[in-house]
Parts: structure tokens; sequence; C-alpha cells
């Protein structure tokens, strides 16, 4: 019988990068660049780095990180068909095809700015499994909803709505994120006691559906104006498995002080 601390050493520490719509191709080789020579240099534990960059960027930074496996590449977004007349889309096929391994999906920002909801997601996060990316899947409450408490249903809702049709094999292969909408790029972060609660909150949700094993299995990452100075408190919470970084992820010295986090615990 494997104790749980052991479940909990088991569990992935994850760090990744969301660049959103930042940096032209040679700005965005040259910050990776910085970013793997950073991690080779002073990261000495087992945490994974995953960098989202827009698409262009992704094939020459799958080039970069080849033979580091401590590095790996994502896309911020995917459209949710095989293939097909969607005019300046992006399909999983073609994001695996140049080597990257996970695709975000549902960031607020393209729930708000493109009116994508809980059932198109469904349908991004299973063509992504189709296409053997792994999906960091994003959820999060606006600031309304969590006034008027109601920020555990909103957050039950996205699960259930975009996440539990998957089965046991399946579910192993996502990663979470719970990213209160009122803390992305806003310098506010939730208090590291409303993140910890939310994240106990997801994994029983998990252990509910899936059973308690997969639930001490899947990370859950917390995203929202994380820096080097908060990152210590927020990821020394038991349920957070490590961060989905904005802004800090611009900067490679930030980003990589905010993975240098897991060395000291
Ligand atoms: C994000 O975009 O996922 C994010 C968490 O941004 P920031 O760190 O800038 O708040």
């Amino acid at each position: 019988m494997i104790s749980p601390h052991v479940i909990l050493q088991m569990r992935q520490k994850t760090v990744a990068g969301n660049w959103k719509m930042n940096l032209d191709y040679q700005e965005g080789l040259a910050l990776f660049s910085e970013v793997i020579n950073r991690v080779k240099a002073e990261v000495t534990g087992i945490q994974q780095v995953i960098i989202c960059c827009p698409f262009i960027h992704l094939h020459a930074l799958v080039q970069l990180a080849q033979g580091f496996e401590k590095t790996a590449v994502g896309a911020q977004n995917i459209h949710q068909s095989e293939s097909g007349a969607h005019t300046g889309e992006v399909s999983a096929k073609m994001v695996r095809s140049v080597g990257a391994a996970y695709v975000i999906v549902g960031h607020s920002e393209r729930r708000q700015e493109f009116g994508e909801g809980n059932v198109l997601l469904a349908e991004k996060i299973d063509i992504a499994l189709k296409n053997n990316l792994k999906p960091i899947f994003c959820m999060g409450e606006t600031i309304k909803e969590r006034e008027a408490g109601k920020h555990f249903d909103v957050i039950s809702q996205q699960l259930t709505e975009s996440v539990f049709h998957l089965n046991e094999a399946q579910i192993d292969k996502l990663i979470l994120a719970y990213e209160p909408v009122w803390s992305i790029g806003t310098g506010i972060t939730a208090s590291t006691e409303q993140a910890q609660e939310m994240h106990f909150f997801i994994r029983n949700q998990i252990a509910a559906e899936y059973g308690q094993a997969a639930a001490d299995r899947i990370s859950i990452l917390y995203g929202g104006s994380v820096n080097p100075e908060n990152a210590a408190d927020i990821f020394a919470k038991p349920d957070i498995d490590g961060g989905l970084i904005g802004g800090a992820s611009l900067k490679s010295r930030d980003f990589v002080a905010i993975v240098n986090v897991f060395n000291r615990s």
C-alpha cells in the first residue's frame, strides 16, 4: 500500500509559461534560449517546465528543447475540428506534428474574447487527446461570481461540462489550472487560503468522479499574478502543484526564479 505522502511526492510539479500574444519570432527564440540556459544552470529539482507560445514559435522552440527533457513546448489554443475549411485556424494534428506536447484549453481570455464555452472546450480537449497533445485545462470564476458566492458552482460546472465525459486513462493526461479571472494580469493574487481551498475542492471533485488515486495523481496549477515574490507561499500549499504564469514568464530571470521555488521545497 502506497502512503499518501509517497503519492504526493509522485505528483508532477509543473511551471508553465503562457506568453499570450507577445514576442515576435526572434524575441521568442531569444527568450526561450535564455530560459533553457537558466533552467540547465539553476534548476536541480525534477519539476517540469512548459512554455506555451504563439503558433509561429512552436517548431523552433521544440527544436531548441530537443534532448532536454525538463522543458516542453505547448500551444495556447487549437481548433476543435480535425481539419477543413476553418480559415486562420490551427488544428491539434498540426501542433502535434511540430513536436509540441501540450495545449492550453479554456483560458479565460479565450472564454471572454472569443466566447468559448464549456461544451466547445470539451470538444477541444477531445481533439487534443486524440492527437496526443496534453491539455492544460483552465478554470476560473469572475469577481462577480466570487462575490455572489458562486465560485464553487462555476468551477464544478466547468469541470462537469468540459472534463467529466473523459475516461480514467484520459483524465491522467490532463493538467488542470485554477485561474480566478479577477487575478489574471491584475497583480491581485488569490490568498493562499482561497487558492488552496479551491484546489482541494477541485481534487475532491476529481476523486468523486474518478477515485482518490486519480485525484492524487493529477497536477492542479494555480494561475493569476504569480511572481518570484509570492510563488513560494502559493506553491507551499498541499493541493497546488505548480503555476501557470503569464506576465512573469516574459522575463527569464523571473520565470526561472518561480520554477526554482520547488528546489527549496
Ligand atoms: C495567465 O494568463 O494564465 C496568467 C496567469 O497571467 P498572469 O500571470 O499575468 O496573471
